[in-house]
């Protein structure tokens, strides 16, 4: 069997300036407006490249019209080329597309029929249009023949496909047999169509809004379904277009390639223009498709990624902008390394000044910023963490760590390599004044002789700690790499040997009872622990606390009522890397519940921290050999 039953043939696509020539309404619902001029006849293009006449071969051929956005007066045009077109991309030429309805070569007139339903850039252009209006058009790129080899067609489709079908029906010989299908927003929206002997046309009233009344899926599926093999095309909104072909293809058993479908429009919320109510306000109505593009545009963040792999940036800053020596300094290949410079320079992240030599542009210039390095650069303490989000089918499966199934080790084992670690302080290091100064200026700590901290920050933290509390004791709980470093990072974070001497490092985790202390500091810690050993860890925490003793926690929260990307980012990253996530004020409530302490009171400090005062809620926590 054919893979298609329709021949296709190929136009180089050419831009025409037109003019409406009549506009007349074939119902209340629909408006046919008709086109003409000289460059619907073979033309020089204004830039000069010669063009063919218009043509249009098959019955579902569209052109796009091309629209000035709103509040101006020109539109963004394509530019022509010898063969084709050239679609310039900021911004891009506003168009939309419309059928052929016909096309006469001898009195050179092109009709479009145009759907009257309401705000939108195409519809009220319909609305406005005069004759004596100007616009541009490009295409059709293709036509089709009539479907071949099939025992009979099956035609669906709402108001946008009546053009075709129409034509469709003007088109087919005497002899052939259809079922055809349309649905119109009512009654008078039917259209007188040519009738064949061997053709039954079933026109749907929809008596909703278009795009949410099943009613093509249901006649079709209720039809009486003729022997022989089916050609079946279908068009309109994209959610019954994609259900009908559901049908065919799982209830009727249609082999795939003898449907042709095509979503002609999409039902979706659209933001008129404050000026203007008829006319959707691009900017802020992008389409379900334009947002799912930019939503999954993969190729932009690997290729920075790449280029801050290979230290392009860096290079390019200190002098380096030759390609040719950028490929010598970065040791790669020339041709290959041409491909990412100018894949860059589309992206306005590098600039080609002239050929060959690249200066950096704005975007690229962010580029040389240490802190983006070590989040992008994949060997950098942020890009290590963040290759376990390529795990994350797995973890969303097993709803365990996926790292070690990308990075062939575990986070643990990642951080338990000394110059990771090293490296991974520092940067936790550089955050934690900001955190700990209004900790330490609260009332937080008046009173405590001695303070215990687990925290990634300790470092940080033990020093402002220290110095606003001059009769403070501080010991910082870290694993053997953690300690080591925090041990050289003392004496240079604590100036004064007094307070020096007032800060003890022992190496023990977190899941180890502390040391005796009036408090115990946890500073996100938990994040990073599926909640029975976060759990587990507060009991710990608590086990040796003086009887007034508290837990101070401080841990980020998902924060339900103002729900927020980031969060979700955190959340899905723990998942993949540690195993846990992000959790909500309940959550977080249950963990410390179960670790058998209660939240007294909370206070918030500083930029918005949130520190909770965790105490007993049991005169005794669960012994050890229990758990
Ligand atoms: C190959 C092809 C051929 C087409 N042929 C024709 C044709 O001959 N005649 C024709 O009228 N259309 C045709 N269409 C459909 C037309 O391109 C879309 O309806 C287009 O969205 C209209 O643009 P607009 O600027 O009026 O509305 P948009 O700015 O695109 O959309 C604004 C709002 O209107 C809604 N909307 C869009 N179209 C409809 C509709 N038909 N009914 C109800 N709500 C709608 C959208 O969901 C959105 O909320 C064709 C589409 C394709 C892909």
């Amino acid at each position: 069997m054919p893979k298609t039953s329709r021949r296709l043939t190929v136009h180089a696509l050419t831009l025409r300036e037109v003019e409406v020539v009549r506009v007349v309404d074939l119902t209340s619902g629909m408006r046919r407006i008709t086109l003409g001029g000289a460059q619907l006849h073979a033309f020089t293009s204004p830039n000069g490249h010669p063009q063919p006449a218009f043509d249009s071969l098959g019955f579902d051929d569209d052109i796009r019209l091309v629209f000035p956005y709103p509040g101006q007066t020109e539109p963004v045009l394509p530019v022509q080329k010898e063969k084709g077109v050239d679609l310039p991309r900021h911004p891009r030429p506003l168009s939309r597309a419309y059928t052929v309805r016909s096309w006469d070569a001898e009195t050179g007139e092109l009709v479009v029929d145009v759907v009257k339903h309401g705000i939108g850039v195409g519809a009220t252009w319909a609305y406005r249009a005069q004759p004596g209006d100007r616009i541009h058009f490009y295409g059709p790129s293709a036509s089709r023949s009539l479907p071949q080899d099939a025992d009979w067609l099956l035609v669906a489709g709402d108001d946008t496909a009546i053009p075709a079908i129409a034509r469709l029906l003007d088109e087919l010989p005497e002899d052939v047999r259809a079922q055809v299908f349309i649905e119109v927003a009512q009654d008078a929206h039917r259209l007188e169509l040519r009738t064949l002997p061997g053709v039954e046309v079933t026109w749907l009233v929809r008596g909703a809004e278009a795009g949410t009344a099943p009613r093509l899926v249901d006649a079709v599926k209720h039809s009486d379904w003729w022997a022989g093999r089916p050609f079946a095309w279908v068009a309109g909104e994209h959610t019954a277009v994609r259900d009908l072909r559901r049908h065919l293809v799982e209830d009727r058993g249609v082999p795939k390639e003898d449907i042709e479908f095509s979503g002609y429009w999409r039902r979706g919320d659209v933001v008129a223009l404050d000026t203007d109510a008829a006319v959707p306000d691009p900017e802020k109505s992008a389409t379900p498709f334009e947002r799912l593009h930019d939503l999954t545009e993969l190729i932009a963040p690997i290729a920075i990624r790449t280029a801050v792999e290979l230290g392009i940036p860096d290079l390019i800053s200190r002098g380096v902008t030759d390609m040719g020596d950028l490929a010598v300094s970065t040791d790669t290949d020339a041709r290959a390394l041409g491909k990412l410079l100018r894949y860059l320079h589309t992206l306005d992240v590098v600039t080609e000044t002239e050929p060959g030599r690249y200066r950096l542009a704005p975007v690229g210039e962010v580029l040389t910023n240490e802190f983006m390095i070590d989040a992008l650069h994949p060997a950098g303490v942020r890009g290590r963490e963040m290759l376990g989000i390529h795990g994350l089918t797995g973890s969303i499966r097993t709803g365990r760590p996926a790292y070690a199934s990308v990075a062939g080790q575990t986070f643990a084992e990642v951080r338990a390599e000394q110059g990771y670690e090293d490296r991974y302080l520092e940067r936790l290091a550089k955050f934690q004044p900001a955190l700990t100064e209004p900790i330490a200026k609260s009332d937080l700590l008046t009173g405590v002789e001695h303070l215990v901290i687990h925290s990634g920050g300790a470092g940080a933290q033990a020093r402002e700690f220290v110095t606003a509390h001059p009769n403070l004791r501080v010991t910082i709980c870290a694993l053997p790499a953690q300690a080591d470093w925090l041990r050289r990072d003392l004496p240079d974070t604590i100036p004064e040997h007094t307070q020096r001497a007032r800060v003890g490092v022992v190496e023990q985790s977190v899941f180890e009872p502390s040391p005796e202390a009036d408090a115990v500091f946890i500073s996100r810690v938990l994040k990073a622990l599926p909640d029975a050993d976060a759990a587990h860890a507060l009991r710990r925490a608590a086990e040796h606390l003086t009887p007034d003793g508290r837990v101070l926690l401080v841990e980020e929260t998902f924060d339900t009522d103002d729900l927020d990307e980031h969060d979700g980012e955190a959340d899905l990253l723990a998942l993949t890397v540690h195993g846990s996530g992000l959790r909500t004020e309940a959550e977080l409530d249950a963990v410390i519940a179960d670790a058998g302490l209660t939240c007294a009171q909370t206070h918030t400090v500083g930029w918005g921290t949130t520190v909770c005062e965790l105490v007993l809620t049991r005169p005794s926590i669960v012994p050890p050999s229990v758990e």
